[in-house]
């Protein structure tokens, strides 16, 4: 099966997926995870009509996507996988979204390096949902004081868009569905605390869970394996 073939079929499913939950066609994007895959790959998916791409390592991205970008302009990119401090410089430069802010330091060290370049730059928080997914803010109380920042006027370079979370590596599926619904009612609950800001992206879903994170609320699922083919992590 081609890039192509396989993006058609994810897309299928997707809109399937909006109707048996009584959603609207097309309010749930794709975003297509190409890391450690090769540029050429990427190209391919472009050419099939995908512009959003994933992907979690930032000396990665920024081999393979300002090329990318000299040639289509519409392509985005979001960082997707945990960041360390040191690597956000280079990674406010290639994204359009960082979707992995899990911790106030992250927060000031994007709105550093966004200054600098006079780049404003969108994000979502991560939430640890699961119990054995490690990454995202812990506690309620934590994420809120990251939250409680924007209202002091100190971050001019970021803008919050939403939610993100990984579901537990599970075939318990109602731990998958228990993971997904934390996200959503989370997200209402401070869509009804903030109303300055935004918090409509749920970016909830992979290969193996975007159906039930779409019957859960996902707004943008990042689907990976299931567009490019498995990952040679030896590369
Ligand atoms: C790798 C990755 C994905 C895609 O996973 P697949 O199972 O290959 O679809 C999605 N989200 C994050 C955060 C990832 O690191």
């Amino acid at each position: 099966m081609s890039i192509k073939d396989n993006l058609e079929k994810i897309q299928n499913r997707i809109n399937e997926a909006e109707i048996k939950s009584g959603r609207k066609t097309g309010s749930v994007n794709l975003m297509a995870v190409s890391k450690f895959h090769p540029q050429s790959s990427v190209l391919e998916a472009i050419q099939a009509g995908q512009f959003l791409f994933g992907e979690n390592r930032v000396q990665e991205a920024s081999q393979k996507f300002p090329e990318v970008f000299e040639t289509y302009p519409q392509a985005k990119l979001h960082m997707i996988g945990q960041l360390q401090s040191n690597k956000v410089r280079n990674a406010v430069k290639v994204a359009d979204c960082i979707q992995s802010v899990d911790r106030i330091e992250l927060l000031e060290e994007i709105e550093k390096q966004c200054a600098k370049i006079e780049k404003k730059i969108k994000i979502l928080f991560e939430v640890h949902t699961g119990e054995e997914s490690k990454s995202g803010f812990k506690t309620t109380d934590e994420l809120k004081s990251a939250i409680d920042l924007f209202g002091t006027g100190k971050f001019t370079h970021i803008i919050p868009c939403g939610l993100m979370t990984m579901a537990p590596f599970t075939e318990e599926k109602a731990l998958i569905h228990k993971s997904f619904s934390t996200l959503r009612e989370l997200s209402e609950k401070l869509k009804s605390e903030y109303k300055a800001l935004n918090f409509d992206v749920l970016s909830m879903g992979m290969s193996g869970d975007f159906e039930i994170a779409i019957e859960e609320g996902s707004t943008l699922v990042r689907v990976g394996t299931a567009i490019f083919g498995e990952r040679d992590y030896t590369k």
